[in-house]
C-alpha cells in the first residue's frame, strides 16, 4: 500500500510547486503591467502630438530635438519648458528635411542625431515584454499542473514486467469468476459483438480500502494482456473550473486510443457524489460528473474499453451513474474470510524465510477483519522486524509484533479517546450486544469493541452466517432492535443521547424503508415492490397520500424498535452495567467472554 501511495503524493507535492510558482509570478506579472501602465501615463503628459510639434517648429519654439537612427522616436527640447517632451514623427527623412528648411530660414533648432545603442535597445524592448514573456510563463505552467493529472499511467501489456494475474489475486474466487467475462470480451470482443451480446461497460467495485480492487482490476488487464489506464476521482477536482470535465474528456480520448484497454477510477465518488444545484467547488464537480456520463454514454460499440470504478461508499453516488450502459453491475470485495486471509498470507509469504514455528493458518485465525493490504503489510513489517534483531528467518514472534505494529497504528490513529467519550461509547456498544442477545436472530456475536475503527467510535460484530439466501421479516424486525440498542442504552444510562448513533440510525432508516416499500412487509401498507434505485420517481407515480402513508409506516416501525430497544435493556441493567464496564476496562470482549458476561 505505501508504495502505491507514495506516487500520488509526489504529483500533488509537484502540482502544490507549481501552483505556488504560477500564483508568485502571476502577482509579479501584475505589478509588472501596473507599472508599465504607470509609467506609460506620464509618458503620456509629457508627450507632444505631431501636429502641436510642428506647429511649436514653425512657431520658433523648439530648441533642440534628439533623434535615434533608425527611429521614429524623437526627444524635444521647447524653449521655455525645463522638461524634455516625447513624440514619434512618421517619416524621420522628411522631418529631418523640415528642419534642416527651418534652420536655413534663420529659425535656429539643434538636431541631434544618436547612433542607436543596440544594447539599451534590447535591454528597453526585453523589459517591455516581461509581463508577456511572465504570462506565457504562466500559462505553461498551468497546462503542466493540467498535464500532470492527466498522465494516466499506462501499463503496456507488452512492455510491462509487473504482470499481475488473476493468480496473483487470493481469495475473490466468485468475484474473479465474474470477471472473467471482461476478460474474454477484452480479448475477443468480435466473438461478443457478432452474438449480439451486451458486455457491461462499467463494473463498480465497492469495498473497503485495502481490499483490492486495484489489483484485480490490473488483473483483469493482466489476463487480457491490454493497457490499464488509471486514475483517481480525487485528481479531477481541480481549483480551475472546467478542468475536471476536460481531463475527463482526455481520458477517454486517450483511452479511444489505445483500446482495446481498461480504464480503472479509483475512488469515484470523489467525483461521483449526488449532484447538487450548489455553486464553485460543487458545480465544478457536477461538470465533472456531467462529462463522465457523456462519456460513458458515447462508446461506440465497436470500442473496447472497459471502465472499472472502486469507491467504499456505492450509496453516496448519483443514480444517473448507475443506470444501464453506464456502471450497471456492482461487485462487492467483502473483506476476506478465514480462507481468504490464508491465501492472501500464502501469496504475500512467497520470497520470504520463515521459520518452523510460522503457521499461516494460526495466523489468518488471529486477523479476522484485516484487508489484504494490511495482511500484506503485517508480512512485510514482520520481515523488517526479523531483519532488524538480526533473525535467520521470520518466526512466529516476529509476526505477532507486526500484526501488534499494524493494528495498533491502524486502531488508535493517533486518537486519543477522552474518559467520557470512552464511556459513552462502552454504554452504546454495550447496549447494542445486551438487546442482540435477547433476540434470536442477532445473538450471535462475534465481538464488541470501543477500539475505533475508521470513523466508527466502537463495533459490534456478528458472526456472519454464509450460506444463507433469504432474509425473514423477523430478522429484519430484530436487526432494527438492535441497531437502535445503542442509542436506547445511551438514554438510559447517560439520560442523553449523542451523534455516535447517526450511522445506526441511517442504516435502520433505510432497513424500514426497504421492508415496507422493497419488500413489501408492512401489513398497512400491504404487498408491494417499489425499486427507487431504478427510478426516484416512482414513488411520487403512486400519489403524495401514499407517500404521507409510508413515512408514517417508517416513523412508527422505528418508533416501536426503540421503544423495544428500551424494554429489553430497562430488564437487563445489570448485564449492561457489566458489559459496559468490561468494556472500559478492556476494551475488547470476545464471543466467549461476552457469554461468561452475561450468563
Ligand atoms: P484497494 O484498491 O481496494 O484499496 P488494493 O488493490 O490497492 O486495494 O490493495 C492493496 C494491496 O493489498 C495490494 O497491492 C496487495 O498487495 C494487497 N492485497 C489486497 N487484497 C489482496 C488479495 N485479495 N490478494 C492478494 N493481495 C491483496
Ligand atoms: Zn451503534
Amino acid at each position: 500500500m505505501n508504495e502505491q501511495n507514495r506516487e500520488p503524493k509526489e504529483k500533488q507535492n509537484k502540482k502544490m510547486l507549481y501552483g505556488i510558482l504560477a500564483m508568485i509570478l502571476l502577482i509579479f506579472a501584475i505589478v509588472i503591467t501596473a507599472v508599465f501602465i504607470n509609467s506609460n501615463q506620464t509618458k503620456k503628459n509629457n508627450e507632444i502630438a505631431y501636429t502641436d510639434l510642428i506647429k511649436q517648429i514653425e512657431e520658433g519654439l523648439v530648441e533642440k530635438i534628439e533623434m535615434t537612427v533608425g527611429s521614429t522616436a524623437v526627444k524635444v527640447k521647447l524653449k521655455d519648458v525645463e522638461e524634455e517632451k516625447a513624440g514619434i514623427v512618421p517619416n524621420t527623412q522628411a522631418f529631418i528635411e523640415l528642419i534642416q528648411q527651418k534652420t536655413l530660414e534663420g529659425n535656429n533648432i539643434e538636431l541631434i542625431q544618436k547612433k542607436q545603442n543596440i544594447a539599451l535597445t534590447i535591454f528597453q524592448n526585453l523589459f517591455g515584454l516581461i509581463p508577456t514573456i511572465m504570462m506565457v510563463v504562466l500559462f505553461v505552467l498551468i497546462y503542466r499542473m493540467q498535464g500532470l493529472g492527466d498522465k494516466g499511467k499506462v501499463y503496456d501489456a507488452e512492455t510491462s514486467k509487473s504482470k499481475i494475474k488473476f493468480d496473483d489475486v487470493a481469495g475473490l474466487d466468485e468475484e474473479k469468476q465474474e470477471m472473467l467475462e471482461i476478460v474474454d470480451f477484452l480479448k475477443e470482443p468480435k466473438k461478443f459483438t457478432e452474438m449480439g451480446a451486451k458486455v457491461p461497460r462499467g463494473v463498480l467495485l465497492c469495498g473497503n480500502p485495502g481490499t483490492g480492487k486495484t489489483l484485480i482490476a490490473k488483473a483483469i488487464a493482466g489476463e487480457a494482456n491490454v493497457p490499464f489506464i488509471s486514475m483517481s476521482g480525487s485528481e479531477f477536482i481541480e481549483m480551475f473550473a472546467g478542468l475536471g470535465a476536460s481531463r475527463v474528456r482526455r481520458l477517454f480520448e486517450k483511452a479511444k486510443k489505445i483500446a482495446p484497454c481498461i480504464i480503472f477510477i479509483d475512488e469515484i465518488d470523489a467525483i461521483g457524489s449526488r449532484r447538487t444545484s450548489g455553486s464553485g467547488a460543487e458545480t465544478e464537480n457536477n461538470q465533472t460528473l456531467n462529462q463522465l456520463l457523456v462519456e460513458m454514454d458515447g462508446f461506440d460499440t465497436e470500442e473496447t474499453i472497459i471502465v472499472l470504478a472502486a469507491t467504499n461508499r456505492p450509496e453516496m453516488l448519483d443514480k444517473a451513474l448507475l443506470r444501464p450502459g453506464r456502471f450497471d453491475r456492482q461487485i462487492n470485495i467483502a473483506l476476506p474470510d478465514m480462507h481468504g486471509r490464508e491465501e492472501i498470507l500464502k501469496i504475500h509469504a512467497k520470497g520470504k524465510k520463515f521459520a518452523e514455528d510460522v503457521n499461516l493458518n494460526d495466523i489468518a485465525g488471529d486477523t479476522a477483519g484485516f484487508t489484504g493490504a494490511e495482511l500484506a503489510n503485517i508480512l512485510n513489517e514482520a520481515a523488517i522486524i526479523a531483519t532488524i534483531e538480526k533473525h535467520e528467518a521470520i518466526t512466529h514472534d516476529d509476526i505477532e509484533k507486526a500484526v501488534k505494529k499494524v493494528t495498533v497504528g491502524l486502531e488508535r490513529q493517533s486518537r486519543v479517546v477522552p474518559e467520557r467519550d470512552k464511556k459513552l461509547t462502552a454504554y452504546h456498544e454495550a447496549g447494542h450486544a445486551i438487546v442482540s442477545s435477547q433476540l434470536e436472530t442477532q445473538k450471535d456475536i462475534k465481538e464488541v469493541s470501543i477500539i475505533p475503527r475508521g470513523i466508527a467510535g466502537g463495533y459490534t460484530m456478528y458472526k456472519t452466517n454464509e450460506d444463507k439466501y433469504y432474509i425473514s421479516k423477523t430478522e429484519m424486525e430484530e436487526k432494527l432492535i438492535a441497531l437502535l440498542g445503542g442509542r436506547a442504552a445511551e438514554k438510559i444510562v447517560l439520560n442523553d443521547i449523542s451523534t455516535g448513533a447517526s450511522n445506526d440510525l441511517e442504516v435502520a432508516t433505510q432497513i424500514a424503508k426497504d421492508m415496507i416499500i422493497k419488500y413489501g412487509m408492512s401489513d398497512n401498507i400491504g404487498p408491494i415492490s417499489i425499486n427507487t434505485d431504478k427510478d426516484p420517481y416512482e414513488l411520487q407515480l403512486l400519489g403524495e397520500k401514499f407517500g404521507d402513508a409510508i413515512g408514517a409506516e417508517v416513523k412508527i416501525m422505528l418508533e416501536n424498535s426503540y421503544l423495544q430497544a428500551q424494554t429489553i435493556l430497562a430488564n437487563n441493567m445489570n448485564q449492561l452495567n457489566k458489559v459496559a464496564q468490561t468494556l472500559m476496562q478492556k476494551e475488547v470482549i470476545s464471543a466467549e467472554e461476552f457469554q461468561e458476561l452475561i450468563r
